[in-house]
């Protein structure tokens, strides 16, 4: 069994939450020709415990402050703190999910799971039996020798959900995981993720999840931070007070009251852009 780790973890809803990750002013801009500010000063914190989701229309600059947090890439100005210390480089302690599964396709379900555990140094016998385990733990116990062309696009992206969770992390990155699927698929994982989430026998219960989709991130967020594009800044916060488990709440007043002030917080800032 794995440990859960305890400095400063906060139970929900007995203990005051503290941050476990903080974005502090971050800037970033590209300049591939023309010059391009992706991200504009943009702070927020992730509370021990919480599924934060980030929401925005395209270009608003989710994405490249995803990688940001994942340290995949460099902010020009600004950090990103786990536990008060900076991100510059990827850390095992904060792994993403991409939206295009990004597997290796010459390696089998249980060696795309096995690499990045590998690659930060896991003995071969530990990366296997943690590759195992969190295989059978997304549904895929009869599949670790498949290789990504004899899957699905759900199945797939459950490899990438037990790559990113086998290495142990405590934060959980989701680049709009559930966008190159269909709405059933869709469906079945998010309830899957919830379930992980929620699971404090497991190191991952902080996860932040970058969507466009109103309804998926009510369903899933304590808490959704709203960007806005041209530059990417964050314009808004909406607590979701909803109860959980929210699958069977979904028809409920409630969630559409919270849908519509998610939505009116979106289209006043598109509005302001015009
Ligand atoms: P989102 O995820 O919200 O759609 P992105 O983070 O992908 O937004 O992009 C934000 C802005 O930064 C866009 O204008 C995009 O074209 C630009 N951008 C992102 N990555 C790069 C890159 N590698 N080179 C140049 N421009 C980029």
């Amino acid at each position: 069994m794995e440990e859960a780790p305890e400095a400063g973890r906060a139970v929900r809803g007995r203990v005051q939450l503290t941050a476990i990750l903080s974005v502090r002013n971050v800037v970033k801009t590209f300049k591939n020709g023309s010059t391009v500010r992706a991200i504009d000063d943009v702070s927020f914190e992730v509370n021990y415990d919480e599924f934060v989701c980030i929401i925005g229309p395209s270009g608003c600059g989710k994405s490249t402050l995803l990688r940001i947090m994942a340290g995949l890439e460099t902010a020009d100005s600004g950090q990103v703190l786990f536990r008060g210390e900076p991100i510059t480089k990827p850390t095992p302690k904060v792994t993403m999910v991409f939206q295009t599964f990004g597997l290796l396709p010459w390696k089998t379900a249980m060696e795309n799971v096995e690499l990045p555990m590998e690659v930060a140094g896991m003995p071969r016998a530990e990366a296997e039996g943690r590759a195992d385990r969190y295989l059978r733990m997304v549904g895929l116990g009869t599949f670790l020798g498949a290789y990504p062309h004899d899957l699905s696009g759900g199945m797939r992206q459950r490899v990438g959900v037990a790559r990113a969770l086998a290495i142990g992390p405590e934060v959980l990155l989701l680049d709009e995981p559930f966008s190159a699927l269909d709405e059933l698929t869709a469906r079945a994982l998010r309830v899957l993720l919830l379930k992980i989430w929620s699971d404090s026998s497991l190191p991952t219960n902080n996860f932040v999840m970058v969507t466009h989709n109103v309804e998926e991130a009510v369903m899933m967020a304590d808490r959704i931070i709203v960007m806005s594009p041209h530059p990417g800044r964050v314009v808004g916060e909406l607590k979701v007070e909803l109860p959980r488990p929210r699958f069977e709440h979904l028809r409920d007043a409630l969630f559409f009251d919270t849908v519509d002030k998610l939505m009116g917080m979106l289209s006043s800032n598109a509005e302001e852009q015009m």
